[in-house]
């Protein structure tokens, strides 16, 4: 066995270790060495180089990786540009371990014994075939031969359930897992730099969609392509005026089947894909910063339109407005609410926030602040999607808030789901308690609007009633008496 002070030899030690034939013993011993040396992977690399340099050796050492002993990056694509040239089949996968193991990437030398520990459990499975990427985290395993999807798919399973055993630790076992994407050659590109971007695109797409192992397919690269357009277009859109992007109004009616106020819902109608729907951009604005300056139109805009339906007589009128969790987060925020309201010239009576309760409980002492400030400005707050987060009593006491948006998916089902009728008329009678205004959102048929009319809801927003409509739409609802068809309780 390698001995700490003897000149060291990575090849001995492994060969050493994969003596024992028992798997589990194998790793034992692995592990047990690693940890007498008291995980110092750090001056076994020293040790390492030494070695490789005193050889003259210089070349292997610039072509692996220090740490895991792989060929690097650049040995990868050289091989890959090889293969290519040869013309004959081979398929590439591209290994991430996971968020288990991106928690314990910090302790440095206790993350580099199990990544050692992993490549050697993969090469168990595929031999020599394992390169290093740029990312200490991620590998790639190159293999020659014409195999089938389902082959690939089943070595990479096998991979899989190998890297995800235990690992002992002095606080417990600790089990990690990867996700995986794979190409083929020739089938996923002719040249390897396509063969690697579609490798990144499947690997990335998989680990959006909870799939650990998944194959590149054209519909992922198209999808990932219309996703990168989607980002740029968005970006460019916000920057240069906000071209092709406007709002609607849903009315939320009372239960004498009057409107008091709205929702302000933005739409972008993209030139080439056409409307694409609010949950697939605001994610990306919120990502790129661009929810700022977005934020601040929407605002400016809903207080624009509202300023025109209550000179046509509506004084009482509100209009309701989405923030992002991101955009509720912002320091900024209270300043910019009071620009807009002095701009559209309006008070801050008639405008509501819709906030998630996520949003809140993120930074809950400073949103809770920031929420009373907001409240001193006469602004009205609503629980948006209520039921879906922490709906515990006793943090909604804490807060200054107006209204309880009932989620739509406790509604949808409502006239046949008795548990959600049960939750629906539990959540009415306990925001009755705490003087809480509520709204029940997504009704769609006379049935749900029945039943909560009925059990005393305050206000119906839905399809039932009305889409959500243009302003001028808006505005003609107001002028025929601001009365909806379908009116209050059966
Ligand atoms: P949300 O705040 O829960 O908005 C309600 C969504 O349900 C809206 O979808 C609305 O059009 C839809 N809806 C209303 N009534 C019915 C109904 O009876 N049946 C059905 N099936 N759907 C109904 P939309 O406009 O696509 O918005 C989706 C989400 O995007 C919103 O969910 C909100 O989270 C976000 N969003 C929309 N506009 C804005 C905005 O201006 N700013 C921010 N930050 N987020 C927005
Ligand atoms: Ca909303
Ligand atoms: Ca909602």
């Amino acid at each position: 066995m390698f001995k700490q002070n003897s000149s060291f030899n990575p090849q001995e030690f492994i060969t050493d270790i994969l003596k024992e034939s028992d798997p589990v013993k194998r790793e034992e011993k692995l592990a047990a060495e690693l940890v007498r040396m008291g995980f110092e992977i750090d001056g076994l690399t020293e040790r390492l180089k030494q070695e490789i340099d005193t050889k003259g050796e210089l070349e292997v050492l610039l072509k692996t990786n220090p740490d895991t002993n792989l060929p690097i990056y650049r040995v990868l694509v050289q091989r890959l540009e090889e293969m290519v040239e040869k013309g004959e089949a081979f398929w590439i996968a591209q290994l991430r371990l996971d968020a288990v193991y991106q928690r314990i990437k910090n302790q440095r030398d206790r993350s580099k014994a199990l990544l050692f520990i992993t490549t050697l459990r993969i090469k168990r499975i595929i031999g020599d075939t394992l390169y290093q990427s740029d990312r200490l985290d991620e590998f790639f395993i190159l293999m020659e031969g014409d195999q089938t999807s389902n082959s690939i798919a089943r070595i990479l399973s096998s991979i899989e359930k190998n890297i995800e055993l235990p690992h002992e630790g002095p606080a417990g076992d600790i089990s990690f897992g990867a996700n995986m994407g794979f190409v083929r050659f020739p089938e996923h590109g002719g040249k390897p730099s396509e063969l690697l971007t579609n490798l990144d695109t499947a690997l990335r797409h998989g680990a959006g969609n909870r799939k650990r192992i998944i194959e590149f397919t054209q519909v992922i690269g198209d999808a990932y392509d219309r996703q990168l357009r989607i980002e740029t277009d968005l970006h460019r859109a916000i920057q240069s005026g906000f071209e092709n992007f406007y709002l609607v109004y849903q009315p939320f009616v009372d239960s004498k089947g009057l409107i008091c106020g709205c929702e302000s819902l933005i739409r972008w109608k993209h030139p080439e894909y056409g409307m694409i729907p609010p949950p697939h951009f605001i994610p990306i604005a919120e990502r790129n910063g661009d929810i700022r300056f977005f934020g601040r139109w929407i605002l400016y805009k809903s207080l624009m339109a509202l300023r025109a339906w209550r000179t046509q007589g509506f004084p009482d009128l509100f209009v309701s407005v989405n923030l992002s969790p991101v955009q509720f987060l912002q320091r900024d925020l209270v300043t910019s609410i009071q620009d807009a309201l002095a701009s559209a010239d309006v008070p801050g009576g008639c405008l509501k926030l819709e906030i998630t309760e996520g949003a809140i409980m993120s930074e809950p002492v400073e949103s809770i602040e920031k929420m009373h400030t907001l409240k001193h400005l006469g602004i009205r707050l609503s629980i948006d999607d209520f039921g879906t987060g922490y709906s515990s009593l006793n943090y909604l006491r804490k807060l200054p808030i107006d209204t309880l948006k009932i989620d739509k998916s406790f509604i949808d089902d409502i006239a046949s789901n008795i548990q959600n009728q049960e939750i629906v008329k539990a959540i009415l009678a306990m925001a009755h308690s705490l003087g809480i205004e509520t709204l029940a959102e997504g009704v769609e048929d006379s049935l749900q609007k029945d039943f909560l009319w009925k059990q005393g809801c305050k206000y119906i927003q839905g399809y039932y009633y009305s889409k959500p409509v243009g302003e001028p739409e808006f505005a003609e609802y107001l002028d025929k008496g601001a009365i909806l068809a379908g009116g209050g309780p059966a």
